[in-house]
């Protein structure tokens, strides 16, 4: 069940725009389809490898490079409470010397902060004037979403090349997947005629060079992600050094089965992933 409390309000890393995200509180990652390059079809949540596009400025960065402003109950900027109490209302309290003038600064700051849009102020200091006082009379104004980087806008970003590596490395995931889409429908089509569509795939010259690019940033940021290296070998054709990876990997699960499985077999072609509560319907 996917269920939500509150929202995260998170900036832009160029241009610093707020964006309110729904905080999930749990998700559900099932999907209609599971492939062995982690392609989701039907999925009621897809996280996207964390990459977003700025709907102010376009910039495209990962969501953890953005710039936590705070959290909020509703997506209005308007919210009468405000979602955050300032560390200087907690502070008076607990002072020694607690007098109507301070009382009165504390309370003069308080109403500046909420003239703000209760927004703790930016790191820069050239925000108390034009953004910030055009988003004070901005009243009943959403925080806009961040917007998704569509599969037809990732050649052109990954061509672009001034991303950085952790980046690129996402795009490239995402792009990945892309390019094995055609072969999926292909694929679909096979098997409900009976046939093994494995024999279909045959790897791009774009697609071998995608697979190489990313093996390599896999390789060099992600140890770790043994499954999806040992895929990508796999998918390259290099079935020994696939089967090697998974077969010293102490971990186990029906994605890394699928994957060996295919790699013994020496099949190339992405194969869905069937798990053991979709096993009542008869699948390849
Ligand atoms: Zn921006």
């Amino acid at each position: 069940m996917t269920r939500f409390a509150g929202y995260r309000l998170l900036g832009c890393p160029t241009c610093q725009a707020v964006h309110a995200v729904a905080n999930l509180v749990s998700f559900n990652l099932m999907s209609f389809e599971t492939w062995t390059d982690g392609q989701k079809v039907h999925a009621l949540f897809d996280h996207r490898e964390g990459v977003r596009q700025c709907a102010s400025c376009d910039g495209v960065f990962l969501e953890r490079e953005t710039l936590f402003m705070g959290k909020a109950r509703t997506r209005w900027r308007n919210d009468e409470e405000p979602y955050e109490i300032p560390a200087f209302l907690l502070r008076p309290a607990n002072e020694p010397v607690w007098t109507v003038q301070r009382l009165r600064e504390k309370l003069g700051a308080f109403f500046a902060w909420v003239m703000r849009g209760g927004l703790p102020a930016p790191a820069s200091t050239h925000t108390d004037t034009g953004t910030s006082s055009a988003a004070a009379n901005d009243t009943y104004v959403e925080y806009p979403d961040f917007c998704y980087v569509p599969d037809t806008a990732l050649a052109g970003l990954i061509m672009h090349g001034s991303q950085s590596d952790e980046l690129m490395l996402a795009l490239r995931k995402l792009y990945w997947r892309y390019l094995n889409t055609p072969y999926r429908d292909t694929a679909r089509r096979l098997i409900e005629k009976g046939r093994d569509p494995t024999v279909a795939f045959m790897a791009s010259e774009l697609q071998t060079s995608n697979m190489r690019e990313l093996l390599a940033l896999l390789t060099k940021y992600r140890p770790e992600a043994v499954v999806t290296r040992a895929e990508i070998h796999r998918e390259l054709g290099e079935f020994t050094a696939a089967v090697e990876l998974l077969a010293a990997w102490d971990g186990s699960d029906e994605e890394a089965n699928t994957i060996l499985k295919a790699a013994r077999q020496q099949v190339a072609a992405p194969v869905p992933v069937v798990y053991a509560w979709q096993r009542k319907t008869p699948m390849a």
